[in-house]
């Protein structure tokens, strides 16, 4: 037998002294970190009893502690670190010390960045993303469905309950996504929601650090990405810096009296957005929208206290190199504080330019979506670091439009003057399009369960300008009863739990219209992951005339004519009025159905149908083989 070693007789003398001390870090956040960031400031948060008491030291290479911060609780100690830009990865101890004697200590370790992290690329005008609701995808690890450290139990019969999906799931159903044409996940919040009830949507954060352990692990959502990225498929965070959970771990014991917003009295916000931007606002209205809570199991954080500015802008940036992520989408963008929302952006993309963030302003009116998009320039000289936003306008101009009675101003034209509107954005080519989203009745209940509407709208959103998202199951056509009803919303992915009797994997029990509509995407999907003119070509479009609207992307010397026709019946385009960009006599290949075309004079244009036309001679159809 080997002798003791010098480490284990260390152990054995140092172990009485940290079982004897009365200080015990409960929580140090970010728990650990990476050499070599952009930003060479850290902060960590310090959580144990009394360990205000005690001073920390630390004796590392390029490591210094810049500030010790004590607040008012006196579980909290605040450690301002500077890290020099050539500090090396390694691992450190941080001693707590009490009378010049340590009562706790922590193995910090700085983590040697994969090659390439802050050149990642996010998600772009080239990717089409699928929105999953987790919990209701599939259940790939019916062992997670309840743990211990977790109040809600899962119960499938409960529409506002737990059903029990996870990140084995979604792992599972990669191929899926990936064969229908999808290249970007977003996942809603995935974070731990230790709440009593309704904790399924993701929400209500209470651990910022921690995935929820009935979704899987840390090093779970790390692996799903993995196995994402070979398959050519980004991870999109869902995040949330403007409230937490009523049940999140300080809220119990919150450092600060500012930490939240209305500590005291519950004042719920009056979803006032416009008060941002309104020049004749008062202050009360606008301290209320931007201070006032969700609702009231979601307490409203104070970003204008710098501590919990860094904690989330921190927090951010850990998950981002944690778990390889290509792209975040930031809920409720207007309602935290707005100049620490451009600081956090401009950190985020200060540490990763090539990254993509997008923005969730549930607001019909595109000058105040665009006002923070980043690049524009406000009349109030607001600037933010933002990429790209939700174009929630687009959207409710194109639902609403597809169901309205063509006429001068509405329907199809709805779609069309919505789109003149990109005069407002500093970049409309990086918004992201969506029919529909976990929030709002499913597309195909939004346009009444017509088939011919739902066709058209999709084929818009693939079309247009932007990046498309799709929710989970509009491929089968899922649809609501129309009433907004979250839970039925977001019902379970058929085929997500054994023995489910329809499955949209291995395609059993579909109805025939559900498969020739999962057939229309990936027709739709795979075509356009190769088509660059859909990608980051021009767009020019004619008003709508007749019930048709059409328009063209090109780039270069390829071109995409698409028309859109809400004709109960085959109509005659005259083809002359599109001279300016389709000369006469070129060759088309229709892309749903592979039909060979000559744009000559006229074009026969089917009832209701979409049409999406590859100009020129290139063969860019897949064949019924790829397609089946
Ligand atoms: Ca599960």
């Amino acid at each position: 037998m080997k002798p003791f070693s010098l480490s284990f007789f260390t152990l054995l003398v140092c172990l009485p002294l940290v079982l004897s001390a009365q200080t015990k870090i409960e929580r140090l956040e970010p728990a650990f970190w990476w050499a070599g960031m952009q930003d060479s400031q850290l902060q960590l948060m310090v959580y144990g009893e009394n360990i205000a008491a005690t001073n920390p030291q630390l004796d590392y290479p390029g490591v210094q502690i810049q500030q010790i911060i004590k607040v008012k609780s006196p579980n909290y100690l605040f450690l301002d670190l500077i890290l020099a830009p050539d500090v090396q990865p390694g691992t450190f101890s941080i001693a707590f010390h009490q009378d010049d004697k340590p009562v706790a200590t922590y193995d910090y370790e700085l983590k040697q960045r994969k090659s390439g992290s802050a050149e990642r690329e996010g998600f772009n005008p080239s990717d089409v993303i699928y929105l999953i609701t987790p919990d209701r995808f599939a259940n790939g690890n019916p062992d997670n469905d309840n743990t211990p450290d977790t109040k809600e139990q899962t119960d499938r019969s409960n529409k506002l309950g737990r059903h029990g999906g996870d990140i084995q799931g979604i792992v599972d159903h990669l191929d899926y996504i990936k064969n229908l044409g999808f290249t970007a996940i977003w996942l809603n919040p995935v974070l731990e929601n230790n709440m009593q009830e309704v904790s399924y949507h993701g929400y209500s954060t209470t651990d910022f650090y921690r995935v929820d352990p009935r979704f899987g692990s840390n090093e779970e959502y790390q692996q799903l990405n993995e196995v994402a990225d070979e398959k050519g498929i980004k991870l999109v965070m869902d995040m949330i810096l403007n409230h937490c959970g009523s049940e999140h771990w300080w809220m119990n014991d919150l450092p600060t009296n500012d930490w939240i917003n209305f500590p005291d009295e519950y004042n719920q916000t009056n979803h006032r957005r416009t008060t941002i931007q309104d020049p004749y606002r008062s202050s009360i209205d606008y301290k209320k929208f931007s201070d006032g809570w969700f609702v009231p199991t979601m307490p409203d954080l104070n970003q204008n206290n710098p501590l919990m500015a860094r904690y989330l802008i921190q927090n951010s940036i850990w998950w981002i190199e944690y778990a390889g992520l290509e792209g975040i989408r930031m809920d409720t963008y207007s309602y935290p504080d707005k100049d620490f929302m451009s600081d956090w952006t401009c950190a985020v993309m200060n540490e990763y330019p090539n990254f993509n963030i997008v923005g969730e302003e549930w607001s019909p009116n595109p000058a105040i979506v665009a006002h923070w998009q980043g690049g524009k320039v406000n009349p109030n000289g607001y600037t933010s670091c933002l990429p790209s936003m939700m174009d929630f306008p687009l959207q409710i101009a194109l639902t609403q439009g597809l169901i309205a009675e063509e006429s001068f101003s509405g329907g199809l034209t709805q779609t069309y003057e919505m789109l003149a509107n990109d005069f407002l954005y500093a970049d409309p080519s990086n918004l992201v399009v969506f029919p529909d989203n976990h929030d709002m009745d499913r597309f195909f209940a939004q346009v009444n369960q017509d088939i011919n509407l739902f066709r058209l709208g999709i084929s818009f959103i693939l079309t247009t300008r932007g990046i498309p998202q799709i929710y989970y199951g509009t491929e089968l056509l899922m649809t609501n009863p129309g009433n907004g009803d979250h839970g039925l919303i977001r019902e379970d992915f058929p085929g997500g739990w054994p023995n489910d009797p329809v499955n949209a994997m291995t395609g059993k029990g579909l109805t025939a219209e559900q498969k020739e509509t999962k057939k229309f995407f990936k027709t739709l999907l795979q075509w356009r992951k190769d088509n660059a003119a859909i990608h980051n070509g021009k767009l020019m479009h004619y008003a709508p005339d007749n019930g048709i609207y059409v328009y063209f992307r090109y780039l270069g010397d390829q071109k995409v004519m698409v028309v859109l026709s809400k004709n109960e019946e085959e109509v005659t385009l005259d083809l002359s009025r599109f001279r300016e960009i389709l000369s006469e006599g070129e060759p088309g290949t229709e892309i749903l159905t592979g039909k060979q075309l000559i744009l000559d004079d006229e074009l026969q244009v089917p009832a209701r149908t979409p049409m999406i036309i590859n100009v020129g001679k290139r063969k860019q159809r897949l064949s019924t083989a790829e397609i089946e």
